[in-house]
């Protein structure tokens, strides 16, 4: 296909440091020199993110000097970079990048002093990670002959609702975006833009959730109705299971926004749960490829499945550090009101159940939850139920789930999935069927997550490439 324009996004392995970069901003070079308008999002360096939540943590707490040193070591990273792709050190990369780290030092320095660290100010610090980046990545095309323009999300038109550390894109930012960055190309340079984060109607900085750059670079592609949108990454693309747990995980050749959706949302970390969503609306399909084979076609995504009925079940994937919250008492669960209450105070606490279930009894209702949210889901719940009712929390739990649109309709996979688990000798917790017949989830031992992964990515023969199953 003659692609006209081409989002590309790169995450933090492909920008870790200067060969990286300047690895990164050939493959986009690439593209560009064969004619083609291309938008560059990035991600913080690898690494950089997680420092910096850590670092407003230790302001927060009042150890300046731990966070002033996490400070100095990923300035100098910073400005190895910069030095290693080129810039001098009186050039406007390298005062940017110093304005920024004085910018960056001075909130921290605010949240010190106030011993406080709102989401908000969260937001504004951790995007730091992908506003470094942006410029270094704009220095490596330009040093390759390209022109470049950096901008921050914000400025490249993403605005969001006020949810700071899980924003979502408001519907203006869709026409905005097109406003910001058309000119940039249509002049001939290449935009390079902030992933992972965007601002509010009133400026303030927001970002889109861990993994959030896969988000930035499809809303950006949505907006200037780009051919495809591409993430490059460390590995071969969507594979059949993690593939740091599963040895013989192998790519998927092509999925659709809807299977992409499930895995994301199931923990495999590859893309942002809702990466694929502005793609769905628009039909765009996202490739995500590998850096270090950039010819490999990689994992397609778009509307169709390209179901062959030989694969029912394309991945597996699990979500660790799952609590599960069982309500139990004898009849009280059979009022419906009684269900309507905890379910409402779920959604009052904006918690993310990833499974529910309801024994037939009605004596039980069991909710799984990311561990982190099971203290808020314990007092939502004990608020909203009377004394007659037990709410206990289960902790040490994983969610695995096996994915594919071809499950639909299809008899003995859930099958198959239990008896997988039964010989490995791995107690089931919960199940749950989504109605779109596109997971079956459950619920179990979280120190037999990697063991039960493996087994049921052997049972499906899911590592074996289409051509051997058939
Ligand atoms: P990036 O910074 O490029 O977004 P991530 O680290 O966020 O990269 O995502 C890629 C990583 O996701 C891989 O290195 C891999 O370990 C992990 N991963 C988990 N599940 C899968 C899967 N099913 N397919 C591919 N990668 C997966
Ligand atoms: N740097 C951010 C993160 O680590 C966003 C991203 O990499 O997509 O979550
Ligand atoms: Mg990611």
């Amino acid at each position: 296909m003659a692609y006209s324009l081409l989002v590309m996004k790169f995450g933090g392995t492909n920008m870790q440091d200067a060969r990286a970069i300047r690895h990164s901003a050939s493959l986009a070079g690439r593209s560009v020199r064969e004619g083609i308008r291309v938008v560059v999002v990035v991600s913080a360096m690898a690494g950089v993110t997680n420092a910096l939540l850590k670092l407003a943590d230790a302001a927060q707490a009042g150890d300046i000097a731990a966070a002033n040193d996490e400070i100095a070591a990923m300035r100098t990273r910073h400005f190895t970079a910069a030095q290693e792709l080129g810039a001098s050190p009186d050039s406007a990369t390298v005062r940017e990048i110093r304005e920024m780290h004085e910018t960056l030092r001075q909130a921290v320095y605010g949240v010190y002093l106030l011993r406080e660290l709102t989401h908000r100010s969260r937001d504004l610090i951790v995007a730091f990670g992908e506003r470094l980046s942006a410029p270094l990545m704009a220095l490596a095309l330009e040093q390759s002959g390209l022109r470049a323009h950096h901008l921050t999300g914000g400025e490249a038109g993403i605005l969001t609702d006020a949810h700071f550390g899980n924003a979502k894109p408001l519907p203006g930012t869709y026409e905005r975006v097109k406003d910001r960055l058309s000119g940039v190309l249509s002049a001939g340079v290449t935009p390079v833009v902030a992933g992972f984060m965007g601002e509010t109607d009133k400026g303030a900085t927001t970002t889109l959730g861990r993994g959030g750059t896969d988000f930035s670079a499809t809303i950006i592609g949505k907006a200037l109705g780009a051919d495809e949108v591409w993430a490059w990454k460390d590995v071969d693309g969507v594979m059949s299971a993690d593939p740091r747990v599963v040895q013989d995980a192998r790519n998927i050749e092509v999925l659709s926004y809807g299977e992409v959706m499930e895995l994301a949302y199931f923990g495999a970390k590859v893309l942002h749960p809702l990466a694929v969503t502005p793609l769905q609306e628009s039909g765009i399909p996202l490739r995500v490829k590998s850096a270090a084979d950039p010819d490999f076609p990689g994992t397609l995504v778009q509307a169709d499945a390209l179901d062959d009925g030989r694969h029912p079940v394309k991945a597996v994937t699990a979500i660790r550090n799952v609590s599960i919250i069982n309500v139990s008492g004898a009849g009280a669960l059979g009022v419906p009101d009684v269900v309507a209450s905890l379910f409402a105070a779920i959604a009052r606490e904006n918690i993310t159940l990833l499974m529910v279930s309801q024994s037939s009894s009605m004596s039980n209702v069991s909710l799984a939850v990311q561990s982190v949210d099971a203290e808020r889901t314990l007092g939502a719940l004990r608020s909203a139920v009377t004394a007659e009712l037990q709410v206990e929390e289960q902790a040490g739990v994983a969610v695995l789930a096996i994915v594919g649109s071809g499950m639909r309709g299809q008899r003995g996979v859930a099958a198959g999935l239990f008896s997988a688990l039964a010989q490995s000798e791995i107690n089931i917790l919960m199940i749950s069927q989504g109605s779109s017949e596109l997971n079956i989830s459950v619920a179990l031992d979280g120190t037999q997550v990697e063991e039960a992964t493996r087994a049921v990515h052997q049972a499906f023969r899911l590592g074996e490439l289409p051509a051997a199953v058939h």
